[in-house]
């Protein structure tokens, strides 16, 4: 059987990338695998965090996914905190880790360079995502090319561990996400689209207004045809590639930028509007959200137990 783990940090509001990228892979592949979708609170607080903020977005995140399709009978909605063996795991894998492991990893060097203190939770983060993996004999994790080297430690720590303590883990495969939807800034086309970074982002809570303003706002180039070159013109390749992802064809190359924009508005808000009106009808039933999170954290802690179990045994550690 197929397990897989798919994780969000509540650090803003979702997005069409998060959309595109993770949240419909993970909505297409439920009858095929068993899926967690997990809200990863504790990885939003290795930077500087509002805590008001961050509940309220594990919260928000939680009915989007619900609007969006995540059915929790198949698929477990669960906040990291809210299963404590996430925290046990990631102390016993620091040490099998490491310091020279986790300082080398790319995201840490880019999110450190930022300047300001910096958490000691950002440096030790791949080994809590490790455990957020290993925990539940995840078999396969969808990953885009940024997360490549964290899913590589999980590996190796897996690895480690079974050949030092005796078997305990799966060893997770990383796949990349059926749609290989990438979806960049739509101000800056360069950089992807993200929660906390950027300016050109299409929530997936916007009002149609606002999103019919960002896609006309959206960097374009002086070239004028419509076409993919990533190269050149990564503002209409990345329109192309929303356009084509959302409705499965490819726009006529004989139109205008203008008229791009407008089939992208469209297609984005026919894709975004049903979202909008199950949020609204999940948000006004708060008590329901959090019983499915009760329910999703209920229903994957027994794995998590034992594997923790094993862990336990396996290093020493009375049981
Ligand atoms: P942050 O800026 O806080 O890192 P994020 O938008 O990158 O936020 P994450 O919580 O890091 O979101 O990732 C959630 C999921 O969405 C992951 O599976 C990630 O690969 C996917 N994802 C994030 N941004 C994009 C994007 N621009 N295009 C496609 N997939 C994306
Ligand atoms: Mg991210």
């Amino acid at each position: 059987v197929t397990r897989r783990l798919t994780g969000f940090q509540p650090t803003g509001r979702l997005h069409l990338g998060n959309l595109l990228g993770a949240l419909r892979p993970l909505i297409a592949a439920q009858d095929t695998t068993e899926s967690i979708a997990l809200i990863a609170d504790l990885h939003a607080m290795t930077m500087e965090h509002d805590p008001s903020a961050v509940r309220r977005s594990t919260l928000e995140q939680a009915t989007v996914m619900l609007a969006a399709g995540v059915d929790p009978e198949r698929t477990p909605i669960v906040v990291q905190s809210q299963v404590r063996e996430h925290t046990e795991l990631h102390y016993l894998l620091e040490c099998v880790a490491a310091h020279g492991e986790a300082a080398r990893m790319i995201q840490f060097k880019e999110k450190s360079a930022a300047g300001g203190p910096i958490r000691l939770s950002l440096l030790t983060y791949p080994v809590l995502m490790a455990a957020d993996i290993l925990l539940y004999d995840t078999t396969q994790v969808p990953v885009g090319e940024d997360q490549n080297q964290h899913l590589e430690l999980a590996r190796t720590l897996a690895i480690r561990f079974n050949s030092r303590y005796g078997p305990t883990f799966t060893v997770p495969e990383g796949v990349r996400p059926e749609s290989a939807a990438r979806i960049m800034d739509l101000a800056e086309p360069s950089t992807k689209m993200g929660k906390s970074t950027g300016t050109g982002r299409i929530g997936l809570l916007d009002p149609p207004e606002v999103i019919r303003r960002t896609i006309a706002r959206a960097a374009t180039d002086p070239i004028g045809l419509v076409r993919r070159d990533r190269e050149n013109q990564p503002g209409v390749t990345n329109l192309i590639g929303i356009l084509a992802e959302l409705t499965g064809r490819e726009p006529s190359d004989a139109i205008s930028y203008a008229a791009l924009k407008r089939e992208v508005t469209d297609a984005v808000e026919a894709v975004v509007a049903p979202i909008r009106a199950r949020h609204a009808e999940f948000a006004a039933d708060p008590d329901f959200v959090r019983g499915v999170l009760a329910a999703g954290a209920g229903k994957v802690r027994p794995t998590a137990a034992a594997t923790m179990s094993r862990a336990r045994r396996g290093i020493g550690l009375l049981d």
